[in-house]
């Protein structure tokens, strides 16, 4: 069963099984305050989705702690340091790679930490959201001393723990058609892939306890996308078998 009855269906086996499916909410490339930021805030306040904010930190302005007051279940992350691509071609855009010394990444990593720690007080949590959800591994051992208790990236995570005192929660879906017209890709397509990782957890295939990451980016959403998130946002709340969890409670370890 395809699209919203095939959510509702997997939902229900969730149900059936007595279990509830974890999914969480990231967003990614906040810099300031604006009216695209305020409709995202304004959705899921609405329904007390917590909302994980991925903000880049040397571009991040003192404004977007404005509307971030009036949102107590959202916390802001890190997303990298000035989202600039350090890739060579052909290789796929990435801020983080080995193409620097570790220590001068590391050394921008920790600026950036502190000066989203300082402007966002209380709701900032130490965890990397590298740019374009790449980082070269070489870098993630050092992450841990730089403060950072967290990485998520996309895809079904390998391990829950890449290395000691690092937590990995990952995006599972995106709602963007990127490589075509970075248009809403279509409530099919993604509720698909929400409903294959939901499925390969119930199943075993896949980390159980990684809840199911959607992914979106509020300064290019269309009317369709918009339109989705909020029927999907909805629909989870509604639904037994379905639950948002902060990405506070999804770095903890399961038991
Ligand atoms: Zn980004």
């Amino acid at each position: 069963m395809d699209g919203w009855q095939g959510l509702d269906d997997e939902l229900d086996a969730w149900a059936g099984a007595g279990r509830v499916a974890s999914l969480w909410w990231r967003d990614d490339d906040a810099t300031g305050d604006g009216m695209a930021l305020r409709r995202l805030l304004t959705l899921v306040g609405g329904m007390r989705i917590p909302l994980a904010l991925a903000v880049i930190p040397a571009e991040a302005r003192a404004d977007l702690a404005d509307p971030l007051s009036t949102s107590p279940d959202t916390t802001v992350l890190q997303h990298g340091w000035n989202h600039s691509n350090r890739s060579l071609p052909p290789a796929r855009k990435a801020e983080l790679t080995a193409g620097r010394p570790w220590g001068e990444v590391m050394a921008e990593l920790v600026r950036g930490r502190e000066r989203l720690a300082a402007l966002f007080a209380g709701r900032f949590l130490p965890v990397m959201v590298p740019p374009w959800n790449r980082i070269d591994a070489q870098l993630i051992p050092h992450l841990p001393a730089a403060g950072f208790r967290g990485l998520s990236t996309c895809k079904a995570r390998i391990s829950a723990e890449p290395v000691p005192g690092l937590r990995q929660v990952n995006c599972h879906a995106d709602p963007v058609d990127w490589r075509g017209n970075r248009g809403f890709a279509g409530a099919e397509a993604v509720l698909r892939t929400i409903v294959d990782h939901l499925r390969a957890r119930r199943t075993g295939l896949a980390d159980a306890g990684e809840p199911t990451g959607i992914l979106t980016h509020h300064l290019v959403h269309d009317e369709p996308a918009w339109t989705f998130l909020a029927d999907l946002a909805a629909r989870v709340c509604r639904h037994a078998g379905g639950q948002w969890i902060s990405l506070g409670a999804a770095l903890e370890p399961t038991r």
